[in-house]
């Protein structure tokens, strides 16, 4: 069963999995950040925002020694599936987040039922 998350991005529920929209490609465990399974690519801010006035020393691009414009693909089909603006040296966000065992559980899907008891007595009483 595959939820949609983004326009470009769904979550398999059973196999626990990011997919891409378009071509179905399981990108990474539902359970980690799912840029990790996508190709990146860093782009400088005056490729992405073409200057408004020609010949001009300014532009309305962001200033590349303040941020960085990363974009996220499908490494399958090349959908891009997210960008972010972040400052130089700034890790990848992580953005989405879901709690995997209450989503299968509230589509009735058999979440891993976790049987460990922490909680367990040592000892005498
Ligand atoms: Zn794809």
């Amino acid at each position: 069963m595959k939820i949609r998350i983004t326009e470009a991005l769904d979550l398999d529920l059973a196999a626990e999995k990011w997919c891409c929209n378009r071509c179905g490609k399981e990108l990474v465990l539902a359970r980690e950040n799912y840029k990790k399974g996508c190709l990146v690519r860093e782009r400088m801010p005056v490729e992405v925002h073409n200057p408004l006035v020609e010949n001009s020393p300014f532009s309305f691009a962001p200033d590349p020694e303040w941020c960085r414009i990363i974009e996220f693909y499908c490494p399958q089909c090349g959908l891009m599936i997210d960008n972010e603006y972040l400052p130089p040296g700034h890790p990848v966000t992580h953005d989405i987040e879901f709690d995997i065992d209450d989503m299968k559980r509230r589509h009735g899907i058999d979440a891993k039922t976790k049987t460990k008891d922490k909680t367990k007595k040592t000892g005498t009483m």
